[in-house]
């Protein structure tokens, strides 16, 4: 269980608890409090809820596309056990030993480390689309067993974010229809893509470099959250089939629903 903080903006306030209050329901968390203010810019609600660490993802997924979220935070709440998720500081690798890691080894894979992805996530959004040199920061910054989980967590994050930006005044899409006209075109302001049906390959992707980790979960993650925002229902399921990280020439990320 984690306990989170989530604040929102929104229009206004009419009915915003009790529209909200269901997402949050329907997601598996429960209300523990919350605190409703208005201001110049609209109407902030601010709530802290309970519920399981494995759902946080769809919860903050149905937020940021949500009719009445202008825009959200969230963030692991003081007090809620929440630190649990990311990881004892212990328990990680010292830097030097993660650096001589080799590509190949696989750690166990752990959840994400959402307090380091929630600190990159201002950057991301400030320097978008420049935003490789904060994902390999980010990318060294979190335990080996972590970093697949975090870097999707972060693709995510920004694919909501982008879709909010730049996406979400046009019609729900079919899945061919959401990937030939915002993933590819969005995942080209990162990298160098090319579509043949349902799979993307990306040409020297600059998160997987030959000798280092692949980074090819970011791109998954973040193809998930900008399609999963653009079709109807919003179940995106990206896989990496191939990465230049493990010897193959481009990256092919497949894309079902
Ligand atoms: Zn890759």
């Amino acid at each position: 269980m984690i306990e989170l903080e989530i604040q929102i903006l929104s229009d206004r306030r009419e009915g915003l608890l009790v529209e909200l209050g269901r997402t949050v329901v329907a997601n598996g968390f429960t209300l523990l409090r919350q605190r409703l203010a208005q201001d110049d810019q609209g109407a902030w609600l601010t709530m802290v809820i309970r519920g399981p660490a494995e759902q946080q993802l769809a919860l903050e997924e149905a937020l940021g596309t949500h009719a009445r979220v202008r825009s959200f935070e969230s963030s692991l709440s003081e007090g809620g056990g929440a630190q649990a998720s990311s990881g004892p500081p212990a328990a990680r690798a010292p830097a030097a030993a993660r650096a001589s890691m080799p590509a190949t080894a696989t750690p166990v894979a752990a959840g994400p480390d959402v307090r380091q992805v929630e600190s990159a996530l201002p950057q991301l959004a400030k320097d978008y689309p420049r935003i490789t040199p904060w994902l390999l920061t980010l990318q060294r910054a979190v335990a080996p067993e972590s970093r697949d989980a975090s870097l999707q967590l972060a693709g995510r994050r920004t694919g909501v974010w982008v879709f909010k930006r730049d996406y979400a005044m046009g019609a729900k899409l079919g899945l061919s229809d959401a990937v030939k006209r915002i993933g590819v075109p969005a995942l080209r302001a990162l990298a160098s893509v090319e579509q043949h049906g349902e799979q993307l390959h990306i040409h020297n992707s600059p998160l997987c470099s030959p000798s280092g980790p692949s980074g090819c979960k970011f791109f998954s993650g973040y193809l998930e959250g900008l399609l999963g925002a653009s079709i109807d229902p919003q179940t995106v399921l990206v896989r990496s089939l191939y990465c230049r990280s493990h010897g193959a020439v481009d990256c092919i990320l497949e894309i079902s629903h």
